[in-house]
Parts: C-alpha cells; structure tokens; sequence
C-alpha cells in the first residue's frame, strides 16, 4: 500500500501555497503548466450523455441525493430499449459518447451488463465511457469475481473506458465517514490500475467539501499523481465541490465557494503534471467561474451534458446549448473544438449548433 507522507518537504511546501498563496499567484502558476502542456489558445469540449441506467444502490452515500434504497417506488432501471432511444438522441444532437453509470443495484445479474455493452455495440455503437472504479468493485463483490476478470469481462463486451466517478476524496478516514460501503481508496485507484494495465484510458476525479481537511485534499493529488506516474492511464482530472442540498447526509452543509474551486483546481495542475487535461467544472460551477477557470489550469470544458441526474438531483446545476457553450469559450478568449472521449478532435461541422 503506497502512503503519502505528510510531513515531506513537499507537501508541506504545496499545503502552504493551497493555504496562503494569493489567488491570483497560484492562477498564474497552474497557467504556466497548463501551457506547457498545450501551448496554443484552444479549449476542448465533447458532447455527450450522461445515463444513469438504475437509481437504485445499497451504498448509502452521505452525499448522494440520487439514489433509492430497494424496494423504494421510485427507483428504475432503465430497459435497453430505453438506453438505446437516448443514445440515439445523442447521436442526433452530434454526441461522441455516453457517459454509463448506475447506483450498486443488488438485483441486477453481471449478464445484464455484458449484454447491454453487446446490445449497445450492434445496435446504437457509440464510445461507451461507462461503470465508475466503484461500480467495478461492487460488481466484483457481488459476483465474486477478481476485479481484472469484471474489468476484462466488461471490456470484451464493449467497454472502451472508464470514469473516475465515485473518487471524492481519496483517504480513507475521509470516506469512512462520508461512503463508508463502497470502494475504499486502495480498491478504487487499484480498479483504476487495473483499467490501465489492460490498455483502457481512464479519467479520475475529486470531489471535495466533505468537512476533509486542505491536507487531504493534497493527499488526493499526490495519490492521482503516484499513480498516474506508473500508468500513464488517465486522460484528465476534473474536481467539483460536494453539492449538499437533498443530500441525506450533509444537508446542513454550507456549498465551498468559488474561490476554493479555483485554488483547488490551481493545485490539482500545478501538482498532477503528468495528467494532460483539466476540466473546468461549469456544471456544477455556473459558466461565468467555468471561464474563470480556463486561467487557473483548465484547457477542457468537459462535455455538454445532456443529462445529469445525479449532480442535478442535490439541485445546484447549470445548463447550456451547445452555442452558448462555444461562446463562453470563445468570450472567454479561447477557440472551442469539439473532441472525443481521447482528446482527439473532431473536424465534422454539427448538423446544427443550438
Ligand atoms: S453516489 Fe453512487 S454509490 Fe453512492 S449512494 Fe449515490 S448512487 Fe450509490
């Protein structure tokens, strides 16, 4: 098990800028990097669908205000057909990808998985970036298999890369308190090993505003780092702050601000610099402090969601069309292109920008 050690010279260097550099100081650092690595004035996005195929999870997560407990009414899976019509509108709308994830449903069998990855390859193709390091791990569990055969298994019927959905905050006494049931940090970054040694590329996220402390926030980077050191495998971090309104857990607590989104952001280019991209976290952030943050790191603005239940379900969320999007860019001071789920870009014209 790696361990980060505190008390290095390092991490305490970097917890002191977190603290105490004045904002703009540490903007201008993470924007040195950030053109380091991508040296011209562009800013990528990619249109995609975030599907949720079951609400239904035994997790139990403080934070989440999606899920549903077995046996709750309101709780779904979604049918095939109905994962094929969405993909279908993404496809229309010039959608690169879906964005697969679900809570840990007990009732569905791991067959119905494969089956929808071949369904959705024969039927509706399009990249599948689908089942968190946290699903793998259940779904690992509950049909007792070793995480490389899920992985391996998955990735046969149609997987082509995974989210780093469920990071939050990568120390255990952290998600103790917060996810107590599901993947702890060795057994989320080891999925995410995993992934990366059977050649699939991964994104990795944190989301942060737990009650953690600036130290474990660090700690978080510095294991993104260390793994990513080895692998090579993630293509792009990407950190939001907890949303807590409807949550069960963590309704009392107050949203971080913007101004610690932006720092976080700062630290999480000026120490990961072997993770090529940044995502701005509009979404969650509004597009006035996703602009802000193309100059705190960001060279990403994430995907135009057409759907986000789980973020939208603690209520704080922000939408656009895909031209008020390009606009916000291009105000912003950067020329928009759209990409895929590996950054590579896409030249088609869309049939019609919003
Ligand atoms: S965050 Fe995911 S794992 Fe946790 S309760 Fe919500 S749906 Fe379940």
């Amino acid at each position: 098990m790696m361990s980060v050690d505190r008390d290095s010279a390092e991490f305490r260097d970097y917890l002191e800028m977190y603290d105490n550099a004045p904002l703009l100081e540490l903007g201008a650092l993470a924007e040195r990097e950030r053109y380091r690595q991508h040296p011209d004035e562009m800013v990528t996005y990619i249109i995609d669908r975030n599907i949720n195929y079951t609400n239904v999870c035994v997790a139990d997560c403080q934070f989440c205000a999606f899920y549903r407990r077995p046996k709750d009414a309101s709780g779904y899976v979604l049918s095939f057909e109905q994962i094929g019509a969405k993909i279908d509108e993404c496809k229309a709308l010039g959608g690169m990808q879906i964005l697969l994830q679900g809570g840990h449903n007990p009732y569905i069998p791991f067959d119905w998985y494969l089956e929808l990855m071949r369904y959705i390859k024969r039927h509706h193709p399009i990249h599948i970036h689908g089942f968190s390091p946290s699903e793998v791990v259940f779904f690992s569990e509950r049909f007792r298999l070793p995480v490389s055969d899920v992985v391996r298994q998955l990735r046969e019927a149609g997987l082509d890369s995974i989210p780093g959905g469920g990071g939050e905050i990568l120390v255990d006494a952290v998600r103790q308190r917060v996810a107590r049931k599901k993947a702890q940090t060795e057994e989320w970054l080891g999925v995410q090993e995993e992934a990366h040694r059977q050649g699939m590329k991964t994104s990795v996220t944190m989301m942060y505003g737990l009650g953690e402390s600036q130290a474990d926030r660090i700690e978080h980077l510095f294991r993104v780092r260390e793994l990513q050191a080895r692998t090579g495998g993630f293509t792009a971090f990407i950190c939001w702050p907890l949303q807590p309104e409807g949550t069960p857990g963590m309704s009392d607590r107050v949203k971080t601000d913007s101004v610690t989104y932006l720092r976080t952001l700062a630290m999480a280019r000026i120490i990961c610099t072997n993770v090529p991209n940044l995502q701005s976290s509009w979404v969650t952030m509004g597009l006035k402090v996703g602009q802000v943050a193309l100059r705190f790191g960001a060279n990403d603005f994430g995907s135009l969601m057409m759907e986000e239940n789980v973020v939208s379900a603690a209520g704080t969320t922000h939408r656009a069309t895909i031209g008020e999007m390009e606009r916000a860019i291009r105000d912003a001071g950067y020329r928009p292109r759209r990409r895929r789920q590996d950054y590579s870009m896409v030249d088609e014209p869309l049939a019609a920008v919003a």
